[in-house]
């Protein structure tokens, strides 16, 4: 049996006062992601209903029975095949009940109007939810460490095996890197991981192919772990074989940049501001047009969420927000860098949890 933990209340208490200011009576949250965040319950299907006095009530279907019991030991469970429409149509007459309009289908909203009681009104919402998460708790900051500390461990584990090596394809070092995550604690990786050689360094959002690492390639390896709900995401470029003079010169600007960003990554700092710290030593070093994505973005339970840094961001960072620094460089043909590390913001110096070294190692 779980016991209650305190933190999953003092979220649903976030909740239910950011309730009252937009006149919402009753919040629907159906997002595995989110439910989870309030509640504890991390069951693929589920419902959860907050209330603006605090009172909140959870559905799931039978295959998770023992373990809502077990994760969410606050709140009675009604087990159904319909959770979201079994708590909606339980509603009180004349509420309006506030969803999460990011993540509710066409679909779903039809399946709830048809059980929505007559004088309920159904309110789509955005942004509370992700501004509550926006700024992590100390049991987050530690998950979220534990999983880059699987990441750096098994990437860690490759380089020490010899096994990020000229004559291996792209396609078996992103295994190998996955299956040492695994053994590491993860549950999966958190996207795709990439590793991309050579010319294909040069394209942003290349997964892992065939391609034969050959002497003298750039090699961008980007890659998370998934571990008890959180995620990591980091990003190392590493030469094979040998530096030649492109990488070198790329390499060094795409570092400045980065260490630029992290250290601009302070509460107070505008978002577009992080973005222009590290966008303006790559436009000066004549690569503008090569830098082709957005700084960085939050992570937590979700691998991109907010806040974002880039050109056109809005709001400031806050202390315990997260937020990674991934500038890159990307010349069609020849190759790219990027270096990424995801960072804790506190009070003095940013928190780099995805520890591992960034200066320029030809393996
Ligand atoms: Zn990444
Ligand atoms: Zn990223």
């Amino acid at each position: 049996m779980g016991f209650a933990d305190s933190r999953f209340l003092t979220r649903r208490r976030k909740l239910s006062a950011e309730l009252a200011g937009q006149r919402i009576d009753s919040f629907l949250l159906t997002h595995p992601v989110n439910v989870r965040y309030f509640s504890g319950f991390s069951g693929s299907n589920g419902a959860l209903l907050v209330n603006k006095d605090l009172s909140a009530k959870i559905a799931t279907d039978g295959r998770y029975t023992m373990q809502i019991a077990a994760e969410v030991p606050d709140i009675e469970a009604e087990i159904v095949s319909t959770p979201a429409e079994t708590l909606i149509a339980g509603v009180a007459d004349g509420w309006r009940v506030g969803f999460d309009a990011a993540h509710m289908t066409v679909d779903g909203l039809n399946r709830l109007q048809k059980v929505c009681p007559e004088g309920v009104t159904l309110v789509p919402v955005t942004g509370i939810v992700e501004d509550i998460r926006l700024i992590k708790d100390g049991f987050e900051i530690r998950r979220l460490t534990e999983a880059a500390d699987i990441a750096v461990g098994a990437l860690t584990a490759l380089i020490d095996a010899g096994e990020l090596r000229a004559g291996r394809t792209e396609r078996e070092i992103a295994a190998d890197l996955e299956y040492r995550m695994r053994l590491g604690g993860a549950e999966r990786p958190s996207f795709d991981t990439i590793v991309a050689s050579g010319p294909n360094s040069a394209l942003p959002h290349y997964s892992a192919g065939d391609r034969v690492l050959e002497d003298g390639d750039l090699v961008t390896i980007d890659f998370g772990a998934h571990y008890r709900g959180f995620n990591s995401d980091m990003t190392r470029t590493f030469c094979i074989g040998h530096a030649t003079d492109f990488s070198r010169e790329i390499y060094g600007v795409v570092l400045d940049a980065q260490m630029a960003g992290v250290k601009a990554a302070t509460p107070g700092r505008g978002l577009a501001d992080v973005d222009k710290h590290c966008r303006d030593i790559i436009a000066d070093a004549g690569y503008s047009e090569h830098f082709v994505h957005s700084t960085g973005h939050g992570i937590g339970l979700d691998v991109h969420e907010a806040p974002y840094a880039r050109a056109k961001g809005v709001g400031t960072l806050e202390e315990n927000m997260t937020l990674t620094v991934e500038p890159g460089i990307y010349v069609p043909d020849k190759g790219g860098v990027r270096i990424e590390d995801t960072v804790v913001i506190t009070s003095g110096a940013p928190r780099i949890i995805t520890e591992f070294p960034k200066e320029l190692t030809v393996i």
